[in-house]
């Protein structure tokens, strides 16, 4: 690790390492991007500027190395995933640590959620490899089929910056389990834990070039692996702006991709939903990490007959949340991400007051926070009323702790409502009627639905968007199919 003095407050400024052929590297400009603590603003460590240059590397370190690993047994494989999986959680608290002070999210999340999960999808496809099976289809008595589903060589491994451990392995596990290698770019700006992670595969003995990690922007590093025409797989997490891109320049090179963008989700609360339950629930959907989790319910539908004392609930709590420093253990809300995200967040909080929208709650950067928090990304949660479904408020991603109530009356009515955006990545729906659960979720467009839960995940089942939302679904049989080309071999049975 290349380390360099740091101005501020005397502590090593780490410099990030590209990890190419199982060694770490500087980029091949030799220059850096800073890389800012959220909750201080300060820029407290370097990130490669990679370009093409170190694609190509990366690709030819992969090259090499994969007639070997992905003809190295299923059990191997699971052996030496299952070791980078003990691996992170040996070093769980130093991973939320980083993750928080790369993120601003609070260190209790990331030790919860973040970090425990990076380690389960390592498990998870580590053993899901060890009892999979691939199908037979016999024709009449005159011949077996069977699919062989073989890896499909390079992967391209493009990830966010909101949940960066947990989303970055939730694609380099299946990937490599299936005897795949990768080239692989977090998000420039969270680019931390995965430079930990690199590590981490070191030190488990993972060969060297079955996974490299490119680190830089995305139109230059990330631009560079969408268009080389020897990463023949894309498995992409972002905005849907990036992904239309992506898309663009991948479909006609005839890639195979996996794309998991935005978000719009409704959160639909009928009148005989249990409100102890609900709210609670509601207030953690629409703000958990700052309400930059692509699944939050940022739409948050109420049935009128208990609209006034859910509003009253929802108000009381979420004015009760703790925006502050997110290393300390009674925080609630951290940071926002970027300089950036805070500017977009306000930019809207600002529409929804042009929008006729009243602000109930937030609405601002917080006055009180603790001294060395004072230039960071720090806003409100907020609660937004009295906006029409289709104004803009409602109907674009805007990614922050912002959430607009909007009363209903009927069932058609609010299905029509949820339906209304560009995007179908998730819903909540919360009511003791089974029937009208079943009906309700039937007619939601989107990838998943929940009943009277928020962000219940079973690693199983498919996970993705439709609309603008996605295409493809990860999780699961899916990802070991995404990451795997089927190939039937058809045998004439002699008479
Ligand atoms: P983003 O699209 O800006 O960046 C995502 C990744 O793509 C980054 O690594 C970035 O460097 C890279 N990238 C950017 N331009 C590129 C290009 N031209 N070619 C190749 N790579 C490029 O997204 P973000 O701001 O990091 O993340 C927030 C977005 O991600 C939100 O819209 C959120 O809803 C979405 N998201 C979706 C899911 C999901 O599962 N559907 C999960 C998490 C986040």
């Amino acid at each position: 690790m290349s380390v360099s003095r740091d101005k501020e407050n005397g502590q090593d400024k780490i410099k990030i390492q590209n990890y190419i052929g199982g060694g770490f590297e500087e980029p091949v400009s030799r220059e850096y991007l800073p890389n800012f603590n959220p909750s201080t603003g300060f820029d407290y460590s370097g990130v490669p500027d990679s370009d093409e240059r170190d694609v190509e590397k990366a690709i030819e370190a992969a090259k090499s190395a994969f007639p070997v690993w992905s003809r190295t047994p299923a059990a191997e494989r699971s052996r030496v995933l299952l070791r980078i999986a003990e691996l992170i959680e040996a070093s769980a608290e130093r991973l939320a640590r980083a993750e928080c002070i790369d993120n601003g999210k609070p260190l209790t999340l990331a030790r919860n959620m973040d970090i425990p999960r990076a380690a389960s999808n390592i498990r998870f496809f580590a053993t899901a490899i060890l009892h999979s099976h691939s199908e037979l289809h016999q024709t009449d008595s005159t011949a077996l089929n069977y699919t062989l589903r073989n890896p499909r060589g390079i992967a391209g491994l493009i990830s966010p910056w909101n949940l960066p451990l947990y989303l970055f392995t939730w694609k380099v596990a299946p990937a490599l389990a299936t005897g795949n290698v990768a080239v692989a770019k977090p998000s420039e700006v969270t680019p931390m834990t995965a430079f930990l992670f690199t590590e981490i595969c070191r030190e488990a003995g993972l060969p060297d070039g079955v996974l490299n990690v490119v680190h830089g922007l995305g139109g230059k590093a990330g631009a560079a692996m969408v268009n080389h025409p020897e990463i023949t797989t894309i498995s992409f997490t972002g905005g849907t702006k990036t992904g239309a891109e992506i898309a663009r320049v991948a479909s006609p090179l005839f890639k195979k991709l996996s794309l998991e963008m935005g978000g719009k989700n409704p959160n639909i609360v009928f009148a005989d939903a249990d409100l102890d339950e609900v709210v609670p629930a509601s207030v953690k959907a629409a703000f958990s990490n700052q309400g930059q989790i692509c699944l939050c319910g940022s739409r948050l539908f109420v049935e009128e007959k208990i609209y006034p004392e859910f509003l009253d609930r929802f108000l009381a709590l979420s004015r009760n949340l703790k925006v502050g420093d997110p290393l300390a253990e009674e925080t609630d809300q951290g940071a926002l991400v970027s300089r950036e995200q805070l500017e977009k967040v306000e930019y809207y909080v600002n529409l929804a007051r042009e929008e006729g929208g009243q602000i109930l709650c937030g609405g601002k950067r917080p006055e009180s926070l603790p001294e060395r928090c004072q230039d960071g990304y720090f806003f409100e949660p907020t609660v937004i009323v009295g906006l029409s479904s289709g104004c803009r408020v409602n109907q674009e991603e805007i990614f922050g702790p912002v959430v607009s109530l909007i009363p209903f009356s009927d069932e058609q009515e609010v299905v029509a409502a949820a339906n209304s955006t560009p995007y179908g990545l998730s819903a909540s729906i919360w009511t003791k009627d089974i029937s009208r659960a079943h009906r309700v979720a039937d007619e939601i467009q989107c990838g998943t639905v929940w009943v009277n839960c928020w962000l219940l995940r079973d690693l199983r089942v498919p996970f993705g968007g439709m609309k603008s939302s996605g295409v493809g679904r990860e999780g699961g049989e899916e990802a070991l199919r995404f990451f795997t080309e089927p190939k039937n071999v058809c045998i004439q049975i002699p008479r």
